[in-house]
């Protein structure tokens, strides 16, 4: 099946009204899971995604499908100007308001309700942008990438971290294991959203990962697309420029 087709509630509704009001269901329970899901593994990722960026000392920092906003705070780290989060989901946005005022980010960080296919920031505008685990759910991934490529200064960086599927047979044995019955197990226990765990499973198996997503990468005007997997493939860090 298309990935862009795979849909959490399979009603009529447009792929992003269903994204959002699944992210807005289990926007309370989604860091926790987070956590118990990837026995905290998730944390250790954006870090490594953010020490790319070290060198290029950006200023102006936009992180896309922000959510509850761990990739923007982690961000803040490399000391920029402002950090702009976007997100479709207002009720992910607000966990994410309430960590970024209790961490005393409020005048680096901001977040604000915006889909990436259609954010309109002025061209070159940002020195980097971030996605984590975003790009899976967008409902058009060429219009999206399109649109940030745009948005992205000479020079800048991309930075997409996102799920992927690994090629060793033992490794995916687990994985499917993992992926298709454990997750949207607790998923469903935890969120009470009978489909969110489930749509996870279906989009990752779905997504064009590692050297398809660098080719449309590619294809959407970036240059010097690359990948590296992380942990024996289940995730993979890619990164572009423009
Ligand atoms: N980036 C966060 C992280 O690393 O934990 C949140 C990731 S969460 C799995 C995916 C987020 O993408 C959700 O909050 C969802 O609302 C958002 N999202 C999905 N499609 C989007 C789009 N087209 N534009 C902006 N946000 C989007």
């Amino acid at each position: 099946m298309q990935h862009d087709s795979i849909t959490p509630y399979k009603s009529d509704s447009e792929k992003h009204v269903q994204i959002a009001k699944m992210f807005d269901n289990i926007s309370n329970k989604y860091d926790a899971l987070n956590s118990i899901l990837s026995i905290g593994i998730h944390k250790g990722w954006r870090k490594k995604c953010v020490n790319r960026l070290k060198i290029l000392q950006p200023q102006h920092i936009l992180d896309v499908a922000t959510g509850t906003a761990d990739f923007a705070i982690e961000c803040s780290k490399l000391h920029p100007k402002k950090v702009i989060g976007i997100d479709i989901s207002e009720g992910m946005l607000n966990i994410g308001r309430k960590k970024i005022q209790d961490k005393k980010l409020d005048t680096i960080i901001s977040l604000q309700q915006s889909n990436a296919e259609t954010a309109d920031f002025t061209d070159s505008s940002f020195d980097a942008i971030v996605i984590g685990f975003g790009v899976r759910n967008f409902q058009n991934l060429e219009k999206g990438l399109t649109n940030l490529q745009r948005m992205l200064k000479p020079e800048g960086k991309l930075i997409i971290l996102e799920f992927s599927f690994p090629k060793n047979t033992i490794v995916k044995w687990f994985y499917n294991f993992y992926l298709f019955k454990l997750t949207p197990f607790v998923g469903k226990l935890v969120s009470k959203d009978n489909r969110a765990y489930t749509y996870l499973a279906e989009s990752i198996e779905a997504f064009p990962n590692n050297e398809k997503l660098v080719a449309i990468l590619k294809n959407c005007g970036f240059t010097k697309a690359s990948y590296n997997s992380l942990f024996f493939g289940v995730s993979a860090i890619y990164e572009a420029s423009k």
